[in-house]
């Protein structure tokens, strides 16, 4: 029995993972992401795929040509999603609904939030299988186990998949420089129980000029400083799908004495992941307060949206409480948030952490943030607010990566994620040269 590995979509981009694992019997089918970059590497705009049919995304290559998944063809037997971002789900809602969905629980609650709050994509529940980390399942003849990996998002798995006496291991997007650097230890051990044959690799960072690995824990120290510097209030940007990230402001609020001021998505976060990633309860107590924006329940009206208005109540915070008395918060921001209540709302010295991808800050809705707290006091520069990035990568460095692999020794590495397939060669042995949609035989 031969078993074939065919990568959709991946080789020689960044986003739109889409890889399928086939022997004659057996089809399964590792992440259904949407692309981020056109062909000529310009970024998607996220309005461009709007309203537009399934037919026409297959047309211009929004959406591969897979049979049995995109297009009429032989059965696909499963979906296997490693996270909960885009650029590895976004396809879902184009394949049949037939098709089982593997997923850890903590990407299931990552995708119900995102789909709420971010308009992203759901998982519908009647096609969840939930997929336990470290406990092998079957599917048809293969045998699948998940691992647990640390990225920019909560519940990532790598998924190992083992047929007809192969080994193959596919990472997702993975790091080592999280709040949980032993999950690739854990990784590593279970890889070397059976060399592997072949690891399809995230590569995202292969080729960046900075090779630092600052870590989740250097960040919470970074942004701890930050907080306590400001003379007033302290906003925070970041996705609060990035649990780490979010327990590296929280705690940094907390260790400065100030209240962490929650949005509603990101209170739900909390909410939905109080046990599984041992967060603390949305309560005064906990220092955690929740500002209900004045356009909650309008923008994307959802019966979700209206019980959790009820939910978080006892904990609600307004405008008029933050302003009078600043220097007592952090509070999590978008500049989407800035709705007409916040006209009145003027302060000098405001600190803005962005903790996210410093190109974001090229995007003209921060506009009327540099307004308000930054052009406003351009004849004040004692007054005038700050607007920093402080950010870590949620992927693996070059540096770690050449580490991964070495640790793991498998028989071959095909790059995915990646911009510089052909910068890997360089760095580590038994590379494979695979564009998209070729098939290869392990
Ligand atoms: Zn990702």
């Amino acid at each position: 029995m031969s078993v074939e590995v065919i990568v959709h979509r991946g080789t020689s981009e960044i986003g739109g993972n889409c890889i399928e694992i086939r022997t004659s019997s057996t089809r399964i089918i590792l992440d259904v992401g949407q692309p981020l970059f056109k062909p000529n590497r310009e970024p998607y705009d996220r309005w461009e795929t709007r309203g537009k049919t399934k037919e026409e995304l297959l047309a211009f290559g929004y959406i591969p040509s897979v049979p049995g998944l995109f297009t009429p063809g032989l059965n696909v037997d499963a979906i296997l999603l490693s996270h909960a971002h885009p650029d590895h789900t976004g396809l879902l809602p184009y394949t049949p609904d037939e098709i089982p969905v593997y997923a850890s629980r903590g990407t299931s609650k990552m995708m119900l939030a995102s789909s709420v709050f971010a308009a992203q994509v759901k998982l519908p529940r009647e096609r969840h299988v939930e997929v336990i980390p470290g406990m092998p399942f079957q599917i048809g003849e293969m045998t699948v186990t998940g691992y647990d990996v640390d990225h920019s998002i909560f519940g990532c798995l790598a998924y190992r998949v083992e047929v007809d006496g192969k080994a193959i291991l596919y990472t997702g997007d993975l790091r080592h420089h999280g709040r949980k650097p032993g999950m690739m230890n854990k990784l590593i051990e279970a890889c070397r129980e059976k060399q592997l044959d072949l690891i399809i690799v995230e590569g995202t960072n292969i080729e960046a000029d900075d090779d630092s690995n600052v870590t989740e824990y250097e960040l919470e120290e970074q942004i701890t400083k930050q907080i306590a510097d400001a003379a007033t209030l302290v906003f925070a940007c970041f996705s609060p799908l990035h649990v780490d990230r979010l327990v590296s402001f929280y705690k940094a609020a907390r260790r400065n004495g100030r209240v962490f001021v929650a949005d509603v998505y990101t209170a739900f976060v909390f909410y939905l992941l109080q046990r599984d990633a041992h967060l603390p309860s949305v309560e005064p107590s906990s220092g955690i307060r929740v500002y209900y924006p004045d356009n909650f329940l309008t923008s994307r009206p959802n019966k979700l949206k209206e019980t959790l208005a009820k939910e978080f109540l006892h904990a609600r915070i307004d405008l008029d409480e933050i302003f009078t008395e600043p220097q007592k918060y952090v509070m999590m921001f978008r500049p989407s948030m800035m709705s007409n209540e916040w006209g009145k709302h003027i302060l000098d010295r405001v600190v803005c952490l962005h903790s996210r991808w410093a190109g974001y800050l090229d995007e003209n809705d921060w506009a009327e943030f540099r307004h308000r707290y930054i052009d406003m006091f351009d004849d004040e520069p004692e007054k005038v607010g700050k607007l920093l990035t402080l950010h870590t990568s949620g992927h693996i460095v070059r540096k770690d990566l050449i580490s991964l692999l070495g640790s793991i020794n498998a028989k071959a590495v095909l790059p995915i994620h990646t911009f510089g397939g052909e910068v890997f060669s360089n760095c580590v042995d038994n590379v494979l040269c695979v564009k998209d949609g070729q098939t290869l035989l392990t």
